[in-house]
């Protein structure tokens, strides 16, 4: 296969071993580049500067990667995103803030196969705030539509939770018509990014999207627990606020004040210290994001999914193996999902075996391809792995 991104491949560690990895959407790989970083900023800004980094850089360093996640990644202009906690927080505070903002209304709308955290934590809000969930069902090959949202909004709808990439099918929801709809019911919107960012251009302030969170660890290789990200469309950042209250997002945090006042614009999002370490990993990623451009890592994910999917035509259909993401190319974001009856079983044999890719129940095997950090070859050798098993 032609790949005009093949050689990025070499950035990163383990590009040079036999390993087929599958799961770059769960954990991506580290970048070569980071490890130097993290070396150095041991060495020389946490040890050398010390307290002073704080001033120096740290300080910021939510804001300035939040807008450079948002330049590069999200289609979002400065100011709208910082780096923060984990997604589950910051789920949390931006359901919390949205229903506040929607005083009246008495329902969250969230697909019954949205990703679990996002509704145990609508789950748990709803409680909170004496709401009611409305579930939409959707097909677990496919995901939410305009029109499913369509018919669950109404004049008692608060919020609209919703995954842009499925993380079970990859069903890439259509942001834009789904916000319309929510919109036109006057309720709130809110992304979960966490299967595109890095992978799928995502156009936010296009779309004019309310409220969006995803995490960095997936396709922008922050590495294990690295923080997440939040954006909130300016208009809400004068009225909106979260309810973690905590020191880094008041208005003067150093001057350890008797009260809390949210300060000005997206940093009222920050409730404790952030995260800085797990920010270097991620700073990185997207400086190579950039460089290489989200629509071109986006053309080779369509181009990587599209010959996952004819392999799996060709060469598992005759065992058994059935495509559980869309086959149009539009409505898919960067993994696939292969459904086989005994995929568990597959699944722990490939892992032996050096192939790795993740399952989900019932019987899905996620084939994960990280854009800039999988080849071709790996995808051959990969489903090759899987025919061998099943034969
Ligand atoms: C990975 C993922 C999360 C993860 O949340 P954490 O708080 O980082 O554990 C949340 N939502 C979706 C859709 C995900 O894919």
């Amino acid at each position: 296969m032609e790949d005009p991104l093949e050689a990025y491949r070499d950035r990163f560690v383990g590009a040079d071993t036999d390993l087929v990895y599958f799961d770059g959407n769960s954990l991506g790989r580290p970048l070569k580049v980071t490890a130097d970083r993290l070396r150095d900023f041991v060495v020389e800004e946490w040890g050398g500067r010390l307290i002073r980094g704080w001033d120096e850089r740290w300080f910021d360093l939510p804001l300035t990667l939040g807008d450079e996640i948002g330049r590069v990644c999200l289609g979002a202009g400065p100011g709208q995103v910082v780096v923060a906690d984990s997604t589950t927080v910051l789920l949390y505070k931006l359901m919390r803030a949205a229903v506040a903002a929607r005083p009246g209304r008495t329902e969250i709308v969230i697909d019954r196969d949205n990703f679990p955290t996002d509704r145990y934590v609508a789950d748990g809000v709803a409680r909170e705030c004496g709401l009611t969930l409305r579930w939409v069902e959707v097909d677990r090959s496919a995901g939410l539509t305009a029109e499913l949202v369509a018919d669950a909004v109404s004049e008692r709808t608060a919020l609209v939770v919703a995954s842009h990439v499925a993380y079970r099918s990859a069903w890439l929801a259509d942001m834009p018509a789904i916000t319309r709809v929510a919109h036109d019911a006057g309720a709130l919107v809110l992304w979960d990014e966490c299967h595109s960012a890095g992978s799928v251009p995502v156009r936010l302030d296009e779309a004019g999207v309310d409220l969006a969170v995803g995490c960095t660890y997936k396709y922008l290789n922050g590495g294990p627990g690295s923080p997440a990200w939040v954006y909130v469309a300016e208009r809400h950042l004068d009225s909106m606020t979260q309810p973690i209250q905590g020191w880094m997002g008041n208005v003067d945090p150093f001057l350890m004040g008797p009260t809390y006042t949210p300060t000005a614009g997206i940093r009222r999002f920050i409730s404790g210290t952030p995260a800085v370490v797990g920010m270097l990993a991620v700073a990185d990623m997207v400086a190579l994001v950039d460089e290489v451009g989200i629509d071109a890592v986006r053309a080779k994910s369509v181009g990587l999914t599209e010959h996952a999917i004819a392999l799996a035509d060709e060469q598992l259909a005759e065992h058994g193996v059935t495509v559980a993401s869309p086959r149009s190319a539009e409505q898919r974001g960067g993994h696939v999902t292969l459904h086989h009856p005994d995929m568990a079983r597959v699944v722990a044999a490939l892992w032996e075996r050096d192939v790795i890719p993740d399952y989900r129940d019932p019987g899905g095997l996620r084939v994960g391809l990280s854009p800039l950090s999988t080849s071709y070859d790996e995808v051959d050798r990969g489903i090759a792995a899987v025919r061998e098993l099943l034969a």
